[in-house]
């Protein structure tokens, strides 16, 4: 049997339900289940209205072991996909010790208290999921996801060394909204407004919030402004290359945004603490989010494209030669095929090759692995047969 059981109901979700419908013949059921289970039943209606396959719904709070754990006794599924929040990585694994099933996430965990994401509270599992013959697959969306395996393909075939990544994410999309983010609000804000930090001579270098900046030109879209962040496929990636002198990310922003942005945390919107309003306690970033446009609704006027790769440096036979991996995703044609934006695409395609690999028992091994542990190359054949072709360019001037 392989049953899968995809956790969360959002835009992530919504491509993830439909991707793995369209590979039925891999899944022989699936399930998606989440805090609001209306949400599953209207992607589920819309899945079997596109595809025809048939998903099961169910409500689960991932925050709560004991129901997880119900829930996966009763479905017996041998893989989740967690595209619920990073908050939820460690009870969903948890839940997944106890009633034995394997384990796919896109995020790494972040306590809700402390904005703060790091691979130290899932790392810790490594033993427990060894011992128990299961697998973890961490970080499976497109950045951290792709963008390893990128690295990971160009380390294999194309360097003997790898020495210097700049990994670049660029989205050039309109949605014609003042401002809205592409994915949950909450995480997406924590995330950007963190200080900046990159590794640089076996150490990391932090510094303030958009510090670095310079324009970059991507590939069919031109010159966009592109801001140093931290981001957390970096914190891996570091370890497993250690050849690595220098490792960063990029992503583009538009000045409105940075505005925005600015804006909501000067304000004190940003904050997660709790504060006093009319005698109960809310969390301003969580109060924000109720009022922002919903990410997964975003797709419907969406138009422009994502462009994301990895521009490495390196040596071959003892030749300096760079490589630039990259794909462009257009948010029309997703949300054409799946009723999501680009965003949330290239999200979850990734996370459903990363299932596929699993299903076949190519990325399969007893443990806690960074999707850069396993073999790239039957990955990288599934993103050209799965909606995001990817390119690469040789010795070109990588412009970091
Ligand atoms: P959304 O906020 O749109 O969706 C999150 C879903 O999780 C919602 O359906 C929500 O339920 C559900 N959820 C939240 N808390 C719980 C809970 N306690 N129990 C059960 N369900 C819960 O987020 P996205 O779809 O945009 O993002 C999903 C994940 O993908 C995030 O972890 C995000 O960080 C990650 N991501 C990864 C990227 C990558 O490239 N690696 C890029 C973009 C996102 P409800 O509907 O009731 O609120």
């Amino acid at each position: 049997m392989r049953k899968v059981l995809i956790i969360g109901a959002g835009g992530v979700g919504t491509v993830v339900a439909n991707k793995v419908a369209q590979n039925s013949h891999l899944f022989t059921d699936i399930m998606l289940a989440s805090r609001t289970k209306s949400k599953c039943d209207a992607i589920a209606a819309d899945v079997k209205r596109r595809t025809g396959t048939a998903i099961q719904t169910a409500r689960v709070d991932a925050d709560n072991v004991p129901e997880l754990v119900s829930l996966m006794n009763a479905f017996q599924p041998e893989l989740v996909i967690n595209v619920a929040l990073p908050y939820q990585d460690l009870t969903i694994m948890d839940a997944c010790l106890e009633a034995g099933v394997n384990y796919l996430d896109t995020a790494n965990y972040e306590p809700k208290d402390e904005a703060k994401f790091e691979y130290k509270w899932q790392w810790a599992y490594q033993e427990k999921f060894k011992k128990a013959g299961l697998t973890a697959i961490l970080g499976c969306g497109f950045d951290p996801g792709v963008t390893s395996i990128f690295t990971a393909y160009a380390a294999k075939h194309h360097f003997d060394e790898i020495h210097y990544l700049d990994i670049v994410d660029c989205n050039a999309g309109d949605h014609g909204k003042a401002f809205a983010t592409n994915f949950n609000p909450e995480i997406n804000i924590r995330e950007v407004t963190q200080k900046g930090k990159y590794w640089e001579n076996g150490q990391w270098v932090e510094t303030e919030p958009h510090q670095i900046h310079k324009p970059l030109t991507y590939p069919g879209i031109g010159p966009k402004e592109s801001y140093v962040i931290f981001h957390e496929e970096l914190e891996s990636l570091v370890k497993n290359y250690p050849t690595l002198k220098r490792a960063r990310f990029w992503m583009t922003f538009g000045q409105e945004y940075l505005t925005h942005l600015r804006v909501i945390q000067n304000i004190g919107m940003a904050r997660i603490d709790e504060v006093e309003y009319n005698g109960q306690k809310i969390v301003p970033i969580q109060f924000l989010k109720a009022v922002l446009p919903d990410p997964g609704k975003l797709g419907e006027n969406y138009t422009g494209q994502t462009s994301i790769g990895c521009r490495i440096k390196g040596i071959k036979d003892g030749r300096e030669r760079t490589c630039y991996l990259y794909n462009n995703c257009s948010h029309e044609a997703a949300y054409q095929e799946t009723g999501a934006q680009g965003v949330s695409y290239t999200t979850g395609v990734p996370a459903t090759i990363g299932a596929i690999m699993f299903m076949q028992g190519l990325w399969k091994k007893p443990g806690v692995f960074n999707v850069e542990e396993f073999d790239p190359d039957p990955f990288m054949e599934q993103l050209n047969m799965q909606g995001l072709p990817w390119h690469e360019l040789f010795d070109t001037d990588l412009e970091v």
